[in-house]
């Protein structure tokens, strides 16, 4: 069942990484492509107040496009503290819609022009991603994506991830993480409390014990708390 769902999750970014080059590569030609970008904006602040970071998962293109041609290549080294610190989330954040914000005023209402911004803005972050994709980790750029950092800060105890006593501290879940969290820390607390998450279950799968769950009952039953 869990390798179905893993399957599934594999499938839907077979196709929802097509959109990454549709924008970033047609969009310089069709420049009215790079207004998607805000309805992957909005998906992704508004999934977040319902379910986390889900859409981080799957439906952001370049998230799919990361996890599907840039982990195999990539040197999956141990991402920095700088990438998840507060400061430099809100640095990027501010960087990114200031540049927004101003090539905006200069379109001085041009459609194209506007559009060709967001094509240009998508490109430039995405080689950006690659890059820190391949040399440190494939998700490197969902710590510091904008998008990421307002749907993280909208996270908080959406679609919770359980995580029983069985847990051994064997620490597959964290080597299978896509984001490199550390599920089994919270193993005391019993609830995964990383906003991060994206919900993709591969720790789920991961995990020898089946300690980890997004239902609270099959974890309890899990850890012996409840018949
Ligand atoms: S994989 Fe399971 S048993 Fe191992 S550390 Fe993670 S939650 Fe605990
Ligand atoms: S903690 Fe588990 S569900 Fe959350 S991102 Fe990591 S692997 Fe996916």
């Amino acid at each position: 069942m869990l390798k179905e769902k893993l399957r599934e999750r594999k499938l839907r970014q077979g196709l929802t990484w097509a959109g990454l080059p549709l924008v970033a590569i047609l969009g310089w030609f069709y420049p009215w492509l790079g207004f998607l970008l805000l309805g992957c904006m909005a998906g992704a602040v508004g999934v977040a107040i319902f379910r986390g970071r889900a859409w981080c998962d799957w439906m952001c293109p370049r998230g799919a496009f990361f996890d599907l041609f840039i982990r195999p290549l990539s040197r999956r080294k141990a991402i920095p503290a700088f990438f998840r610190s507060q400061k430099v989330r809100v640095f990027m954040l501010f960087l990114i819609f200031t540049m927004i914000g101003t090539q905006w005023y200069l379109a001085r209402g041009y459609l194209a022009a506007m559009g060709l911004a967001l094509v240009r803005l998508l490109t430039i972050t995405t080689l950006v991603g690659i890059i820190l994709g391949l040399v440190i980790h494939p998700r490197v750029w969902c710590h510091i994506c904008p998008m990421g950092t307002l749907a993280h800060w909208l996270s908080g105890g959406k679609n919770p991830l359980f995580i029983s006593r069985t847990c051994t501290g064997c620490r597959a879940c964290a080597r299978a993480c896509p984001m490199q969290l550390k599920p089994y820390e919270y193993r005391l607390e019993g609830l995964v409390g990383d906003n991060d998450c994206l919900k993709c279950g591969t720790c789920v799968a991961a995990c020898p014990r089946r300690a980890l769950s997004f239902d609270s009952g099959e974890s309890k039953r899990e850890s012996g708390l409840v018949a």
